[in-house]
């Protein structure tokens, strides 16, 4: 690290958990983040204000008026613009040090698993049941730890499926594929707006953790918040040894 690296991550690296061998850790990381939204957008900011090496950003949606409310990474100049070039531009203010790079798509099929294959950590921080589990098989294949986001009205959740453990359960194994769970979507049921920003912030604390391997990630448990009533409550998850997406690993 240079002397400016050494002041900017300054507060990183006096905590012992990361120290300078976390920090440059952090900065040798390549995290992708599906989705440059309500969860995405917090999440990648953390990650570029902290330094992540290679953020590369994947969204294939341009910014709406509709999305300003909770997408912070996107602001009112942005409107009609690619999703990923303007939250480029907002993580380049914040870090000038930052290297964004884009897709702008929806991956799928070999783009997703190359870019899956080449992340050390993967952020799940898009809307919608398939590419969740596109983006979960592929992360199952190339044994990538995934942190995987949700949050809709007031209800959120957050996992890590630590792919790279023999015991740990996928994102399939805990919402099968084909069990017809409604597709609940924000311009449908509305969001409130820091809901977003809580998950979306607790998914960058859970990739810097397993970039520096400090702490306990959230593998094998899922936290899901209400809002409403501001309580957070932990399930255990467990392996099912029938999932056709892990169980033959
Ligand atoms: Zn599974």
């Amino acid at each position: 690290m240079n002397d400016d690296q050494l002041l900017r991550y300054s507060r990183h690296i006096l905590l012992p958990e990361i120290g300078v061998e976390g920090q440059e850790a952090i900065l040798a990381a390549r995290v992708l983040v599906i989705g440059a939204g309500g969860l995405g957008s917090p999440a990648a900011m953390y990650l570029a204000a902290a330094g992540v090496g290679t953020l590369v950003l994947a969204d294939g949606d341009t910014v709406d008026l509709t999305n300003l409310q909770r997408q912070i990474l996107h602001s009112a100049d942005g409107v009609g613009r690619l999703k990923v070039e303007s939250g480029r531009d907002t993580l380049h203010r914040l870090n000038p040090l930052a290297h964004v790079e884009l897709r702008a798509t929806r991956l799928e099929g070999q783009a997703l698993e190359d870019e899956v294959a080449a992340a050390d950590v993967v952020l799940d921080c898009c809307d919608n049941f398939a590419t969740r589990h596109a983006v979960n098989r592929a992360c199952v294949k190339f044994r990538k730890p995934l942190v995987s986001g949700a949050g809709i009205r007031f209800d959120g959740q957050v996992s890590v499926f630590d792919l790279r453990k023999d015991d740990s359960a996928c994102y399939h194994c805990l919402f099968p594929e084909g069990e017809d769970l409604e597709e609940v979507r924000c311009a449908v049921m509305g969001v409130f707006a820091p809901l977003v920003g809580i998950i979306g912030a607790t998914q960058a604390a859970e990739a810097l953790k397993l970039i520096v391997g400090c702490g306990t990630s959230l593998d094998g448990r899922l936290l899901l918040l209400d809002g409403l009533e501001m309580e957070w409550r932990s399930v255990s998850l467990g392996r099912d040894p029938g999932c056709p997406v892990c169980g033959s690993r």
